[in-house]
């Protein structure tokens, strides 16, 4: 048993509150990590404003980056002082979507994720001895994390912390959705909504023109035989209408990408590899750096769109590092 500092969201629609916490010793599976850099995503927005029901209360963040300080006695693919990037899907490897080669899709892992459980049930947090839930397999808003074996993919030494839990989560979704998901060619044109300035036009302009909802106007100005791929997680209970008649004469694909389909183990160290052939400049989307005490105002500048991603740095209060 050990004592760290993490953020907690206690009940729905209140602000993360920073507290110590008591984070339990390894299982024989699980690695402890110091956490280095953790991005602030809709996802765990979702998550405070109760548009995706969470087990509460709990420790938030899911896309994170740090340092292994500890590992149980039957973990082999990660040591003490590794740099590892952190996967939110930790998939089983032996149900029916992984082996199908889908581990996203994994159906152990979204039942315990809704659990709020590490994967196998066990609970490794706590506050003054009352049970904290994890928050996609990872609680990354915090100083030091325990999360399965499965969620640690090795990186190489000197890679940008920032960089890597970025791609633990917003950029594989997004690159995965194009290479994995809608497996796009040369020549394709894409559409991207909700990337920006222009993008909340778009939405804006399919408001005034009464698109009930983002993928419907997805649908109605892709090219028929084309592909509308959705990406960001829509409130609990929301539904699509769509045009049926145009659905089959168009012969428009409409589906949805779940972590952008991604194998992490795979596709994590190939996005940083093309990062560092400098094909793909990730650095870029690294807006502010915020310490763990201003978590709310990285969700608050997130919402308002003002940096491509905030990133906490949950050690910058102590090294002196952070923005
Ligand atoms: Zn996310
Ligand atoms: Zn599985």
């Amino acid at each position: 048993m050990m004592k760290t500092d993490a953020a907690v969201l206690w009940r729905v629609d209140e602000p993360l509150e920073v507290a110590e916490v008591e984070l339990a010793t390894v299982g024989a599976n699980e690695v402890r990590v110091r956490i280095e850099a953790s991005g602030v995503c809709h996802s765990d927005w979702n998550a405070v404003t109760g548009a995706s029901a969470t087990p509460l209360p709990a420790v938030l963040g899911h896309e994170g980056s740090g340092v292994v300080e500890a590992v149980g006695d039957a973990v082999t693919s990660v040591a003490p002082g590794d740099t590892v990037v952190l996967s939110w899907l930790p998939a089983c490897g032996t149900c029916r979507a992984c082996q199908q080669g889908r581990p996203s899709l994994c159906e152990r892992a979204t039942q315990q994720m809704a659990e709020g459980s590490l994967p196998g049930g066990g609970f490794r947090l706590s506050h003054n001895g009352a049970r904290l839930h994890h928050y996609s397999f990872l609680s990354t808003f915090a100083r030091h994390a325990i999360v399965n074996e499965r969620s640690c993919i090795r990186l190489p030494p000197g890679t940008d912390t920032d960089v890597a839990a970025l791609i633990g989560c917003a950029v594989t979704t997004g690159i995965g959705a194009v290479i994995n998901r809608a497996k796009i060619n040369p020549g394709c044109s894409v559409a991207v909504f909700g990337a920006g300035g222009v993008g909340l036009s778009v939405i804006m302009g399919a408001r005034v023109a009464g698109l009930a909802s983002l993928l419907e106007l997805a649908f109605s100005v892709t090219r028929p035989g084309g592909m509308i791929v959705a990406i960001g997680v829509p409130p609990d209970g929301s539904a699509v209408t769509l045009p049926a008649p145009q659905l089959v004469r168009s012969e428009k694909i409409i589906t949805g990408t779940l972590y952008g389909s991604a194998r992490p183990a795979i596709d994590m160290p190939m996005i940083l590899r093309l990062h560092a052939q400098g094909r793909l400049p990730l650095e870029k989307l690294v807006g502010r750096r915020y310490r763990l005490a201003e978590v709310n105002e990285a969700f608050a500048d997130m919402r308002s769109g003002t940096f491509a991603r905030a990133v906490l740095r949950p050690w910058a209060d102590r090294t002196g590092t952070g923005g």
